[in-house]
């Protein structure tokens, strides 16, 4: 990508009222624009993140075999009538609409009703069980408070997987793989380290649901850690009761702001039965199909990489979700110069590195700056003093070491 051919511009000024430090970084890097109190626009860059983002949960969850899909936000209200969550005094995130004929619909803030109404058409017996399908897609939720940005967003991308299974113990299995998956997949987020298993209230059939907490202060959620065991309580469930029970011991735990990442949730078999999802089993019998939902807010994980990963100049995405992952910058517009810039982003591209060419004539100042603030994992300098030494410099976004390297050695040393 040609930084001349970009129409995103960075800036100094933000909103008045983005105070989230994730909100404010993105929008003046460029990568989100504000459109309207939680309803951004994602531009290049974010969405090259976001794709990032998504591409590291879709290998996760095709490794457990679900189907990716593609559903409808126009949703039908007797669907949702069915199970009782059509009701704005039930479900108060409600975006509705009506035809011209004076129907009602709903736009979709969830998915389990028409996903598992389609999956009637599918499953019979029990030879179709278990399976899965997942989804990435736009919800709409009227939060009554947009907060942080796209951490708290009125549209957003959600990863939504849901899971058909025989029995609950076949639906516990997948279940306790999907946990595995979801860490893999914040372990290539780099954020392992800081993202606890944590019991949340919710769970038709098991007393928790469990939630994925990130440590982040942009949060809006309270959790108890266990460091030691890496598991977390959510403050909502917070109890001596429920400390015995999950025998944690409270002298142990430290209360810390966490954001929610994902959500994970067992509905037992009155969802299915709500709305006739029922199978043939081995024997014969008619049973209803035991469903699970499964969550991670992707735009939310832009806005919770963007406050862990910063510094006091910009940005600092870790190499895997980086949406590029050099700035190539060319100082000046000497022949030389424009020339070895050209052949180094020529060399990127066919390596498959994906490239930022600044080539644009701006002060070397507001390069640098820009480089920073858009925070990807590498900067390469062509200069005119490069170029008499047939080398380029390059430098780390976390160091400020410089290293100078042959054109013919840049592919190498970036793959080392
Ligand atoms: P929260 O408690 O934060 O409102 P939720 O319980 O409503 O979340 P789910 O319905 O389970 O969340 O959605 C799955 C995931 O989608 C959440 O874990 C979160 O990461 C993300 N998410 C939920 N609401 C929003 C929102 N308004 N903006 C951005 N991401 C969201
Ligand atoms: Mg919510």
């Amino acid at each position: 990508m040609r930084r001349s051919q970009l129409f995103v511009k960075t800036r100094h000024q933000v909103p008045a009222d983005e105070t989230s430090k994730s909100a404010q970084l993105l929008i003046r890097a460029g990568y989100i624009h504000k459109d309207a109190a939680g309803v951004y626009a994602l531009l290049p860059f974010g969405l090259a993140t976001v794709e990032k983002i998504k591409q590291i949960v879709r290998e996760e969850m095709d490794g457990l075999g679900s189907n990716e899909i593609l559903m409808t936000s126009l949703q039908r209200k007797e669907l949702w009538q069915k199970t009782d969550r059509w009701d704005d005094k039930k479900v108060d995130v409600w975006f509705k609409s009506m035809l011209k004929n004076g129907a009602e619909v709903g736009l979709g803030w969830s998915h389990e009703e028409p996903i598992s109404d389609m999956m009637k058409e599918f499953i019979a017996s029990y030879r179709d069980l278990p399976t899965s399908v997942y989804q990435f897609q736009t919800k709409l939720r009227n939060e009554l408070r947009a907060k942080s940005g796209v951490m708290r967003a009125r549209e957003f991308v959600m990863k939504d997987m849901y899971s058909y299974s025989r029995s609950q113990a076949e639906h516990q299995k997948f279940y306790d793989q999907t946990i595995d998956a979801y860490h893999r997949v914040f372990k290539r987020l780099a954020i392992d380290d800081r993202t606890y298993l944590t019991f949340a209230s919710g769970g038709d059939f098991t007393q928790f649901s469990h939630e994925f907490q990130t440590i982040c202060e942009a949060g809006e959620d309270t959790a108890y850690l266990d460091k030691t065991k890496k598991i977390a309580v959510n403050e909502e469930v917070m109890s001596d009761e429920v400390l015995a029970q999950l025998r944690l011991d409270k002298t142990k735990l430290q209360k810390v702001t966490v954001a929610e990442v994902g959500n994970i949730f067992g509905f037992g078999t009155t969802k299915s039965q709500q709305l006739g999802l029922y199978f043939t089993d081995e024997d014969g019998s008619k049973k209803p199909v035991v469903l699970g939902s499964y969550g991670i807010g992707i735009t939310r994980l832009l806005g919770v990489l963007a406050e862990i990963f910063a510094d006091d100049r910009g940005l600092v995405w870790p190499q895997n979700v980086a949406p590029f992952e050099v700035y190539l910058a060319r100082l000046g517009d000497d022949k030389t110069v424009v020339e070895a810039a050209d052949d180094a982003y020529r060399l990127l591209t066919e390596a498959g590195v994906g490239v930022i060419y600044d080539d644009r004539n701006v002060r070397p100042g507001e390069m640098f700056a820009d480089a920073d603030l858009i925070g990807l994992p590498k900067r390469l300098v062509v200069s005119k003093k490069t170029v008499q030494k047939n080398a380029m410099e390059l430098k780390n976004r976390t160091s400020d070491k410089v290293q100078l390297v042959e054109p013919g050695a840049l592919a190498k040393t970036l793959r080392d």
